[in-house]
């Protein structure tokens, strides 16, 4: 695996792309073949990062009531955990937020929601409000993470 694991660095670094089949090898990894494959990844990254470091942000925009029961995730509605559920947040508050994580010179600014299987609807509509409220406010890149699709 270790002389796998090289192969596949090499061609990384030169920028080639890893077939499925490889992904699907690299994977499988374990034991001691695992500080192999992280000290591979580690030297993809400072080969094209170098020691430059991003800054992002994320903002938790809906908490917990997840109708999902993912037994590690606190926000699933199944499990007792003691968080702080609340709806979507509004598109002002998100623009505020990432106001802020502009002062504090992060690039970028993650829409993150607990829910699974986002379809066309209101849900999707009342996203879309927010991220382009917050592409128009400029003051970082905009992402999300919306959850599985069903
Ligand atoms: S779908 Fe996502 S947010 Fe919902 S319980 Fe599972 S992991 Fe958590």
């Amino acid at each position: 695996m270790r002389n796998f694991i090289r192969k596949m660095e090499d061609k990384a670094i030169k920028n080639e792309r890893l077939s499925y089949e490889e992904g699907c090898r690299l994977i499988q990894a374990e034991g001691p073949d695992i500080i192999d494959l992280i000290s591979s990844a580690n030297r993809v990254r400072q080969h094209f990062c170098g020691d430059q470091v991003n800054l992002c942000s994320i903002s938790n925009a809906k908490s917990g009531n997840c109708s999902e029961n993912c037994s590690f995730c606190s926000q699933s509605a199944y499990h007792g955990t003691a968080i702080d559920t609340y709806p979507l947040t509004s598109s002002e508050k998100l623009v505020s937020e990432a106001k802020a994580a502009a002062g504090h010179n992060a690039e970028a600014f993650g829409v993150v929601v607990a829910w699974w299987g986002l379809r066309e609807g209101p849900d999707l509509d009342a996203i879309l409000e927010r991220i382009r409220a917050l592409s128009a406010a400029g003051h970082t890149r905009t992402d999300a993470s919306l959850g599985s699709q069903r």
